[in-house]
């Protein structure tokens, strides 16, 4: 087995109920069955092991419903930075969702099939109902920062100088994930086939593999951590 660089962290994104087949309300095409292999990666030597959870109030603003008139999956919405006093303030579109992974529901559950005596950290997002967090890091505001998640600061404890992120799904929470890892420093690596992707076009990855490209992301198999 190809030995793991030492300071390295594991980052498992949102293996939930509602985001894989068959109850999840926005179920990932075969998202359920990349557990066993993120399983294995968990056995690894990792100086830390850390899962997301989205986790929202069932008011989000992410959720259609909360929008009269709006469709999932079609609709979007832009939201302002709400710390911000500036009237040029930041500001995200995202897309509307159906109803998802709302705290205390079965949906919200990590699935039972991921390992969770080798997860040494859960980290919850979206629990903030004005905004969106596709990233683990937390939303994407900067000035000020908004709820945060305290990932970076597990990550930083524990003096982390490289992060492997897996899970779902590799073109939104992933994606955004190792983005916001590799801007805040960290050596970030996507391990590819243990992800998978909402639009799983080869045209959409191959979008995803670009914006990793662009930001010095690298994309891994799991064979090069594995063996
Ligand atoms: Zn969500």
């Amino acid at each position: 087995m190809p030995p793991l660089p030492p300071n390295s962290a594991l980052l498992v994104i949102d293996m939930q109920e509602d985001f894989c087949e068959p109850h999840g309300t926005l179920a990932v095409k075969n998202g359920r069955q990349i557990a066993p292999l993120i399983n294995s990666l968990l056995s690894l030597p990792f100086k830390t092991t850390i899962a997301s959870r989205d986790h929202h109030p069932s008011n989000h603003c992410s959720f259609a419903s909360q929008h009269p008139g709006e469709k999932p999956f079609t609709s979007s919405h832009t939201i302002r930075n709400p710390a911000s006093t500036s009237p040029d303030s930041e500001s995200q579109t995202t897309t509307l969702w159906p109803d998802h992974c709302v705290q205390g529901t079965k949906g919200c559950e990590l699935i039972p099939e991921l390992d969770a005596t080798k997860i040494q950290h859960i980290v919850n997002k979206g629990e903030d109902i004005r905004v969106e967090s596709y990233s683990a890091f937390g939303p994407p505001f900067r000035k000020p920062e908004v709820s945060m998640s305290g990932l970076k600061a597990l990550l930083t404890d524990a003096k982390v100088e490289r992060v492997y992120v897996c899970g779902l799904a590799l073109d939104y929470c992933v994606k955004a994930t190792a983005l916001d890892a590799i801007r805040a420093g960290w050596q970030t690596y996507v391990v590819r086939d243990a992800t998978e992707a909402v639009d799983q076009s080869e045209e959409a990855v191959g979008a995803v593999m670009k914006d990793f490209e662009g930001g010095g992301v690298k994309v891994i198999g799991s064979k090069e951590l594995l063996g």
